[in-house]
């Protein structure tokens, strides 16, 4: 007998038929003896109307009752789900994130999970329920909801897994696991047995949005096995592992490509190249609360001036480029702001990148073959990053995934 914390996402929740199917699934579980907890997310489009409709009323809606309002979509399919389980004759209970003492800090939309309680929870598996948990909500200590960002039902779910120490997190999706790169956008994509939390880290952070990055930052720390599985077939999944061995047996160069089309760069032309100005450029931006990810900055032609470019996320693009004309350019004496929100990150994800030399320059061969210009890059121990003009996007995904043998057809590389 084992615990397993299974999360079903938007589209396995999607309809009140696909609710049901979930229902038979997790009675097949319970059927075996297994303790089970379930989380689920809002049903598919969901949170988006939510957050449309709140736009139409108001542009900038306090962040307590945008929170307040997307939560909702959870607790629809709890009920619908208890209800499903109740129907099949399994002993089921539905619990909001405040009910089962999901307490997070009081960051609105974006809050951090700080503690579990796991009394209630353990009682209701101990009398052979299933515990039914909303995903992506918690609770703030003045007793506010909380919700825990796009794609946050994933870090409910592991989460729960680290706190009731499950003996596996499963995440149930619309595709059969991770694969090398989205297969939506690429179709020679391949599922992978398996993938380390590190390169799973950089796949998530870098625009993957099959996990939450923070459900992966879970999963690291505390050591929960986690595993990507479709909700509509069976088959194995893939492992997000902490073991290094499991995962690179053939030690492939690069096991993912991730990418992201949701950032838009910004140039400030012509700064001085005197100490002082990188910070005098971000630090309205940090003031402001936005993120800054790219970042950089030209070598300039003795005692001359600099470009300085980075890039932000694209909901930020307007705001971004009013703080540099109006507050940046005028206390730097001159300069000028440039703006593009027609770009693309595309980036090869890679824990054999440590062992070899050479990834870099063969990316950018296979992108000039393409005629594909590269405008920014950055590195790491484990990736590589270019931004490209978005249009370049698919055409980048596809050739670097078949230049470095990730296609499916091409079983010498499978691992
Ligand atoms: P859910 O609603 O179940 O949480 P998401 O839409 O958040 O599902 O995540 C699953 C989607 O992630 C897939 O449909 C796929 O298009 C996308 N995706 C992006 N990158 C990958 C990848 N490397 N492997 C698998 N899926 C990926
Ligand atoms: N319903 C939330 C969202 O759409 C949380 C989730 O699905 O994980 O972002
Ligand atoms: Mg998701």
């Amino acid at each position: 007998m084992a615990l397993y914390v299974q999360k079903f996402g938007g589209t396995s929740v999607g309809s009140v038929e696909r609710i049901k199917a979930v229902a038979e699934k997790v009675k097949g579980f319970r059927d075996q003896g297994h303790q089970i907890v379930v989380v689920v997310s809002a049903m598919s489009g969901e949170t988006n109307r939510l957050i449309e409709m709140a736009s139409q009323i108001n542009e900038e809606p306090t962040p307590r009752e945008m929170d307040m309002l997307v939560s909702t979509g959870e607790q629809v399919t709890i009920s619908l789900l208890a209800m499903a389980l109740h129907q099949l004759g399994v002993k089921a209970t539905s619990y909001t994130g405040a009910q089962i003492g999901i307490r997070t800090d009081s960051a609105h939309t974006r809050a951090r999970i700080q503690q579990i309680e796991t009394d209630e929870l353990r009682a209701d598996l101990d009398e052979g329920k299933v515990v039914v948990v909303a995903g992506f909500q918690g609770v703030d200590s003045e007793g506010n909801i909380t919700t825990l960002g796009r794609g946050g039902s994933d870090t409910t779910g592991v989460a729960l897994a680290a706190a009731l120490k499950a003996d596996e997190c499963q995440i149930y999706t619309d595709v059969d696991g991770v694969y090398t790169t989205d297969p939506r956008v690429c179709a020679k994509a391949r599922r992978l047995e398996s993938i380390t939390v590190e390169e799973m880290l950089e796949m998530a952070s870098l625009g993957s949005k099959v996990l939450q990055i923070r459900a992966v930052e879970f999963a690291g720390k505390y050591n929960v096995p986690l595993r990507v599985l479709s909700s509509f077939e069976d088959g194995p999944g893939t492992l997000i592992t902490a073991d290094e061995e499991i995962s690179n047996m053939e030690e492939p160069l690069i096991s993912g490509i991730a990418f992201n089309n949701n950032e838009a760069k910004l140039t400030v032309l012509s700064t001085p190249d005197v100490p002082g100005v990188a910070s005098r450029i971000l630090g309205p931006i940090s003031d402001a609360n936005i993120e800054v990810d790219m970042i950089v900055q030209n070598v300039a032609p003795t005692g001359g001036y600099t470009d300085f470019t980075f890039t932000v996320a694209k909901n930020d693009f307007r705001q971004t480029q009013r703080i540099l004309q109006e507050q940046v350019i005028p206390s730097l004496g001159g300069g000028e702001v440039r703006g593009d929100d027609k770009i693309a990150k595309v980036s090869l994800v890679g824990v054999g990148m440590r062992s070899h030399a050479g990834v870099a320059s063969r990316m950018f061969r296979v992108l000039a073959d393409e005629g594909i210009n590269i405008r920014m890059v950055s590195t790491s121990e484990i990736k590589i990053s270019v931004v490209i003009d978005e249009k370049f996007l698919e055409l980048a995904v596809r050739s670097l995934h078949t230049a470095f043998g990730l296609d499916k057809a091409d079983v010498s590389e499978e691992h």
